[in-house]
């Protein structure tokens, strides 16, 4: 019992949609985030943790999984996971950890999709709502009164009172906020009323540099956004087209960070208790989102695109025995190595099926010299399901990231290759520049390494 008391508690806490750019300790200039500043600054920010597909689902199911999405089986936001796979939670609860799942599953909600390797669970259906949530609780539907990020709290905090002290446990805490439609709890609606959020510098980015998937898509502060997503709110008469997107993006970002603001108070909550339980020492605590999302960057909200504000995920993670406070790393840390730390950290060995790997050694400052310098990605809906982006894979290093555009319909099938030191923005493809022929040339070997060490035989190769 004695070491077992000794092995770390987790607490994983997951938003959705939430961009490190709207994070104070990644450097925001649109918001403050002092309860999320707290694990930073007591622990380790990760400037280079990547999703390997970007939306939902497929990400969530590749971190529970530890698997790439052509392996776990969820590769769009309609796909639900079959639970009988092997993910991280069904190997600590095997172990002796009290396990716990409270919050947006987002993975199926009836039969073997629901959450599996959990002592608890309680999650909102599909998408949920901000208010007055109907969620299930180990299968029982259960209709709730109050806000959601509160809500998934408290559930949190009340089990992690009931626990067995004498066992460690795992929680995970996933947030529907920021999802859209971003509706803020009443005593926020008026937060930044009176304040202009400063617009992104890719703002009024015309995708010249882009290829036909950038025009094609449909997730456009100016064109796309919904009288429902900007609350039937009606703009001031004689605005210019500018003004009237400047206006839109003001509308979209100041409910966006509304909704933020619970996810950093609730935050603050459960901090509070485990200092208050003088359970900080011994737990492991994570702060991250699902993937990233465009905060008008490039003129668009949304995701899925390979571009850097979609591709990145925030990670914070406090563990004072291990990681140094105030640290911070650039190492290429991908969704699907989450599972192998967790499960490193209670001092089991990463499953074979599982192809992520532990960055617990990274986290204490010692990176391996032979960690990981490109990863691959691949986003696979097609522009028939949501906001009309082409399917897309490519790799990224710490320099460059070429992207294959492989949709025939609309099409065309295209490459853009961007030069992230000389242009971090991406706006400019540089793929047609005779000057970076070697580094196409070397990228697109990169790229096939990549595809066979994963697995994924079903990507459509053109040349
Ligand atoms: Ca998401």
């Amino acid at each position: 019992m004695s070491s077992e008391s000794k092995r770390p508690n987790i607490l994983y806490i997951m938003s959705d949609d939430h961009a490190a750019h709207a994070i104070g300790a990644y450097g925001s200039v649109i918001n403050e985030t002092p309860q999320m500043d707290r694990i930073a600054n007591e622990g380790m920010r990760l400037d280079n943790c990547f999703c390997t597909n970007s939306i939902c689902a497929p990400s969530r199911a590749a971190i529970i999984t530890g698997k790439y999405s052509h392996l776990n089986g969820v590769f769009d936001l309609n796909d639900d996971l079959d639970g009988r796979q092997m993910t991280f939670p069904k190997l600590l609860q095997a172990d002796g950890y009290q396990t716990a799942m409270v919050g947006k599953w987002h993975l199926g909600h009836q039969g073997i999709n629901y959450p599996t390797g959990f002592d608890y669970w309680e999650i909102l259906p599909g998408q949920g709502l901000y208010h007055d949530p109907v969620m299930h609780r180990m299968g029982e539907v259960v209709q709730h009164e109050g806000y959601v990020t509160d809500l998934i709290t408290d559930f949190s905090l009340n089990w992690l009172e009931a626990r067995d002290r004498n066992r460690p446990f795992c929680m995970l805490t996933h947030h529907k906020a920021p999802h859209r439609r971003w509706e803020p709890d009443d005593k926020h609606v008026h937060m930044y009323d009176d304040v202009d959020i400063p617009e992104p510098a890719s703002f009024h980015d015309d995708h010249s540099g882009h290829g036909a998937a950038a025009h094609y898509a449909k997730m456009s502060i100016d064109r796309d956004l919904t009288p429902a997503d900007l609350k039937h709110r009606e703009p001031p008469t004689g605005l210019s087209p500018v003004e009237l997107k400047s206006w839109k993006y003001q509308c979209y970002i100041k409910d966006y960070l509304r909704v933020i603001v619970s996810v950093d108070d609730n935050i603050g909550r459960m901090l509070d208790y485990l200092d208050e339980e003088g359970l900080t020492e011994n737990t492991i605590v994570i702060y991250t989102s699902d993937q990233g999302f465009f905060l008008g960057d490039h003129g668009w909200y949304d995701k899925r695109f390979m571009y850097e504000e979609s591709l990145q995920m925030p990670f914070l993670a406090r563990y004072p025995e291990e990681i140094e406070a105030g640290s911070v790393n650039e190492d290429i840390v991908l969704n699907v190595d989450f599972g192998p730390t967790l499960l490193d950290y209670a001092g089991l060995q990463t499953p074979r099926q599982m192809q992520g790997a532990s960055f617990r050694e990274n986290l204490r400052g010692n990176s391996p010299q032979d960690w990981r310098s490109s990863f691959y990605y691949r986003y696979f809906m097609h522009c028939a399901g949501g906001h009309d982006v082409y399917a897309h894979y490519g790799v990224r290093t710490d320099r460059y990231k070429l992207i294959y555009y492989y949709e025939d319909q609309p099409g065309p099938r295209y490459w853009e290759l961007f030069d992230l030191e000389a242009d971090p923005l991406e706006l400019q493809s540089v793929y047609d520049d005779p000057a970076y022929a070697g580094t196409v040339a070397e990228l697109k070997e990169e790229l096939l390494r990549l595809r066979s060490e994963v697995g994924d035989q079903t990507n459509p190769w053109l040349d």
